[in-house]
């Protein structure tokens, strides 16, 4: 099965008095945002029809799960994922992401550890990290870079302030390999100490690591805040986009604020599929 990878277009926007560009990743098909990017690397570096299984771990609401899990759909291979004990209503109904990676045939193990048994790739199992944070993601990466080089060339834009949210901070710190332009990152889960650990563990040798910008006040990854829920919004109707609720909200709220003379380009990196589990969250907390 041979997957068409496409392009992103680049659109812009004003919010807040600003003017911003934005990657739409959040528009790939067949899968979206960065965990496609990476995934595009994956594929280019195995062959990975000829595995019978997939296994990786990580949250039960993870969109690097949900993306493993269509791509093993197309492929037609199984994907076992780990995660640690969770709830029993979301074991009963499954909702947001997990119920959308189950509906691809996912098979979901729980366990205390939230590990799979064999982390080891075998003749016939691909084991993939938590986020897909592995080298072989680099290519799709460099695609993404070289993609943003070509419409800074064709605007004549000689620089411009790249904007990317961190997770693994793989996406930021290969997109800052490929790049003459600086890319500013904000770290989601974390902070600044843990994430400059994982650019290191990752690339040692680096020359250039993006720059890290955190914000003031420190939000747990994954719990909702009403001034992400609030920034949402007013992204969505400022710039009739979509943008995602943990990983977006939390880095437009240090963006906002942040001065800056250059042009800013902004990733969307997709994974708004897991906004309905966690607007779920909000309205039940009595927030809305
Ligand atoms: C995974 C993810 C990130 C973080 O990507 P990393 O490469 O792990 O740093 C950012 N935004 C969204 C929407 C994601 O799904």
């Amino acid at each position: 099965m041979k997957i068409h990878w496409q392009h992103s277009t680049i659109d812009s926007f004003n919010f807040a008095g600003r003017d911003y560009f934005v990657k739409r990743d959040d528009l790939l098909t067949p899968l979206n945002g960065n965990k496609a990017r990476k995934l595009y690397g994956l594929l280019d570096a195995y062959d990975l029809s000829s595995y019978k299984r997939v296994i990786s771990h990580g949250g039960a609401q993870s969109n690097a799960m949900l993306a493993i899990a269509q791509l093993c759909k197309l492929l037609n291979i199984e994907f076992h994922y780990y995660t640690r004990t969770q709830p029993k209503w979301l074991k009963q109904t499954p909702n947001g992401n997990l119920k959308q990676a189950l509906a691809c045939g996912m098979l979901w193990h729980i366990n205390d550890s939230g590990l799979p048994l064999n982390t080891e790739t075998s003749l016939d199992t691909l084991y993939i990290p938590q986020g897909i944070a592995m080298p072989e993601a680099e290519l799709g990466i460099q695609k993404l870079a070289d993609e943003i080089k070509t419409f800074c060339d064709t605007q004549s834009l000689e620089d411009i302030a790249i904007f990317q949210p961190s997770g693994t901070g793989t996406t930021a710190l290969y997109l800052q390999q490929h790049l003459p332009y600086t890319v500013y990152t904000v770290p989601c889960i974390g902070n600044s100490d843990t994430l400059t650990q994982l650019f290191k563990q990752l690339l040692p040798n680096a020359t250039r690591y993006p720059v890290i910008l955190e914000s003031e006040k420190p939000y747990h990854f994954g719990k909702p805040y009403p001034e992400l829920l609030e920034i949402y919004q007013s992204l969505n109707n400022a710039s009739g986009i979509e943008f995602e609720l943990m990983y977006d909200a939390k880095t437009w709220l240090v963006l906002k604020d942040w001065k800056c003379d250059l042009p800013i380009l902004y990733i969307h990196n997709g994974g708004v599929s897991g906004n309905n589990s966690m607007l779920a969250r909000y309205r039940r907390l009595g927030f809305s």
